[in-house]
């Protein structure tokens, strides 16, 4: 090999080497948390840290639930206090030998420690985790375990964590790289939820793009949906970033598994190497990559931005949505200031509800009734009608269809939001005084011959 392309090799991740890591630790078999077959998984990620010439690897047991577990770190350091972390899981579901689960997220955190490791100073300290006991629901007890476990190990050091970047599920061919902000149960207030903070998502759509390999947000086709959706119902999937996210910290996962194609042989014993895709675990470690690159130079932001929304590679947060959804409320408003009467009493009602809502919720609240408000006011037909319910009953459709397929269960709006949305919405469709909510025609003068 000559010296440039080695070169050029170091510099990027190699898909092939990130499948090598992937095939042999689902050559183990399966291997869940705390078996024997679990400890050589880890034994081998430390050994490939050890090789990339990372700093200091170490093999860090836990027990959680009368569990032993391992979690393998290795550090890139730096001067600074601040770090990043950048992980996967070497543990799998008890039945499956976890090519892609994890393994090819652990073949492509291998290959960014080698090839960050051959790069000179960085900016920020770098720690490299492959965890343990993701599956851990598996025990059933508890989730996540192993990066519980080095949250709680961090002590007061876990303040000078920037962001924590875990990489799933990824490999598949038919896989597309996304990102999934999927929003989970705030321990400390009930019924509240954590999300992926908006500075962390725009970091990492910036950081993916410049590095030439763009990722999505939560599904390649359905993206717009997908952000209402996690925001309206329970989703069931998670990642590590579950644990930072819990204990108020910033995080994030990224997978090419979505909604509109998800990996078949998830959790499966037929979860193995052929079906990885060298090409596939490139692309998602070339986005990856990018995301590091991104996070260890971005300033840092507070883990608390959870109302935002991604389009166009942009992300939008809570004050603009919030001028956006006060915006939308201005035509019927004026519509009903020209009426008077009961109709102006049907607008600032509608105005009330949807403000609230809007307040509590602006990401569901503003696809529900965004369309509605703007459109109605200003024409009132079968087709105007159809769009203003369209973006309604897409989420409900969604909502079904992933309840049905075991993807969802429950939602976070309480009984009284999900009424006053009802309502809100149905009081947007309600007529604004006069015909049909349009200017009533002059009748057509009769026609005098030829002319004018
Ligand atoms: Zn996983």
């Amino acid at each position: 090999m000559s010296p440039l392309l080695g070169l050029l090799l170091a510099a990027s991740v190699d898909g092939q080497a990130a499948l090598r890591h992937a095939s042999a630790l689902a050559a183990l078999g399966p291997h869940p948390w705390g078996s024997p077959r679990n400890q050589a998984a880890a034994a081998y990620v430390a050994a490939q840290f050890r090789e990339a010439g990372l700093d200091a690897v170490e093999l860090a047991p836990f027990e959680r639930h009368a569990v032993q577990g391992t979690n393998v770190i290795a550090t890139l350091r730096e001067p600074g206090e601040d770090f990043v972390v950048v992980a996967a899981h070497h543990d799998t579901a008890p039945e499956a030998p976890g090519a892609y689960d994890d393994g090819g997220g652990v073949g492509i955190l291998i290959e960014l420690a080698r090839v960050l490791a051959q790069e000179g100073r960085r900016p920020r300290t770098i720690v490299f985790v492959s965890f343990d006991g993701e599956e851990s629901w598996s025990t059933g007890k508890g989730t996540t375990a192993g990066s519980r476990a080095y949250i709680e190990r961090l002590g007061p050091r876990a303040r000078s964590l920037v962001a924590a970047f875990a990489i799933e599920m990824s490999g598949w061919k038919r896989g597309n790289p996304v990102l999934h902000p999927i929003a989970y149960a705030d321990p400390h207030e009930k019924g509240r939820a954590v999300i992926a903070p908006a500075w962390l998502v725009r970091a990492a759509l910036a950081g993916s793009r410049e590095a030439g390999a763009a990722l999505g947000v939560g599904d390649p086709w359905l993206s717009w949906l997908y952000q209402p959706a996690v925001r309206t119902f329970r989703v069931r999937l998670y990642g590590d970033d579950l644990s930072f996210l819990q204990a108020g910290h910033s995080a994030l996962h990224a997978s090419d598994s979505s909604f509109s194609a998800f990996y078949p042989d998830y959790h499966e014993p037929s979860d193995t190497a052929d079906k990885l895709d060298p090409a596939a675990l490139e692309r998602m470690g070339r986005a990856a990559l990018g995301v590091v690159r991104s996070l260890e130079r971005v300033p840092r932001g507070s883990a608390r931005e959870p109302h935002w929304f991604a389009a166009f590679g942009r992300v939008v947060s809570a004050p603009w949505l919030l001028v956006l959804g006060a915006a939308s409320l201005l035509p019927g408003l004026w519509r009903g200031f020209r009426a008077g009467g009961p109709a102006l009493g049907v607008r600032v009602v509608q105005a009330l509800l949807a403000g609230l809502l809007l307040w509590r919720h602006p990401v569901p609240a503003l696809w529900i009734l965004l369309v509605p408000q703007l459109l109605l006011p200003l024409r009132r037909a079968w087709w105007t009608m159809l769009l203003s319910l369209l973006p309604a009953l897409a989420l409900v459709a969604l909502g079904v269809s992933a309840s049905w397929r075991g993807f969802v269960n429950g939602v976070w709006l309480a009984p009284w939001e999900m009424a006053v949305g009802f309502v809100a919405l149905a009081l947007a469709f309600l007529g604004f005084g006069g015909r049909g909510g349009r200017a009533p025609r002059k009748p057509k003068a009769p026609r005098k011959g030829r002319g004018r």
